[in-house]
């Protein structure tokens, strides 16, 4: 494609929200047969809810949350800010200042949970492989909820206070609603969709069946993403990379073209070819509609 053509198609996707970082990007962009998606964020809306609340100890509701917001409220993730806001909801007084005890030695377990000391006790609040680590036994009673929730799409965290299990919830990120048009047209393209993310298989399973994507890649590591990027490279693909988290920005790196959400983190925008201004998925479409006319007008 000549400089103009390009100038031209960058110039038209900046008009429709898609920024397109260059000539180079859009290039590779009309030869993409294969796209990564992560899950939480990019596929999902990315405000997981809490739905679920079920206490194994005879505690008040009010005390459990306290104790976990204290730990949580130190987290950048997005499953630990829902269970901040619930925990707002139920803890706060008349004046509705949430009163919370100050959290002690707080550790961030990327991938697992997060991991504190709060009135003396350690508090743990996680995936099941945050507990395993820890040699805490998950019992029968929360095993099933566990399975019931990812059976339903939705995530669910355990709680642990010192080395015991005392509840389990559920939070719930549904499906962007143009999510499975968008896998469905890309299919009709020839262009293959995979999914990888942290969470567990349960849930992703569950994800990837609504949005209707066969390939799944879950209880990823955060290198996993990009590893999986550049195998599927070795193997002959041209791969898009769509996703909006820090855990996210070595794949978009390492893709023939990264695709950041808008609404992502910063890290990720910036180690995007592509951004999509919009944070909606039609706007894969859009952009590799927009190379494939690039590319082909001028031969
Ligand atoms: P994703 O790729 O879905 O964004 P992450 O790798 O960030 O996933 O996290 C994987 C899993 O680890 C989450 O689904 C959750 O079960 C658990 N987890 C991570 N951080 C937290 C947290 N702050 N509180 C509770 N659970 C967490
Ligand atoms: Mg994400």
């Amino acid at each position: 494609a000549t400089p103009t053509a390009v100038m031209v198609g960058t110039g038209v996707g900046a008009t429709q929200g898609v920024l397109i970082k260059g000539g180079q990007a859009l290039e590779s962009a009309h030869k993409v047969n294969c796209i990564v998606f992560d899950k939480t964020g990019t596929l999902t809306i990315g405000k997981p809810v809490v739905v679920t609340t079920k206490l194994f100890k005879n505690m008040p509701v009010k005390d459990f949350y306290e104790l976990v917001a204290a730990a949580e409220v130190n987290s950048e993730h997005p499953i630990a800010k829902s269970i901040v806001d619930h925990a707002k909801n139920i803890t706060q007084d008349e004046q509705n200042n949430p009163s919370w005890p100050q959290a002690k030695e707080f550790v961030s377990i990327a991938g697992h949970g997060v991991k504190a000391i709060v009135q003396n006790k350690e508090i743990m609040v996680g995936n099941k492989k945050l507990m395993l680590d820890h040699n805490i036994a998950i019992s029968v009673e929360a095993e099933e909820i566990l399975a019931e929730a990812e059976n339903m799409a939705q995530t669910g965290i355990l709680v642990s206070l010192d080395g015991e299990i005392v509840g389990v919830l559920a939070v719930s990120d549904p499906l962007k609603p143009d999510a499975k048009e968008v896998i469905s047209i890309l299919k009709s393209m020839k262009i293959k969709s995979i999914m990888v993310t942290g969470d567990n298989w349960g849930t992703a399973n569950s994800i990837a069946r609504q949005a209707g994507i066969e390939t799944v890649m879950a209880e990823a590591q955060p290198e996993t993403k990009a590893i999986k990027v550049k195998e599927l490279q070795n193997s002959g693909y041209t791969v898009g990379m769509v996703g909006d988290g820090i855990n996210d920005s070595p794949a978009l790196v390492a893709a023939d073209v990264g695709m950041a959400i808008g609404a992502g983190t910063d890290i990720a925008i910036e180690a995007a070819d592509i951004v999509l201004m919009k944070s909606n998925l039609e706007d894969i479409i859009i952009a590799i509609d927009l190379a494939k006319k690039t590319f082909s007008r001028i031969r």
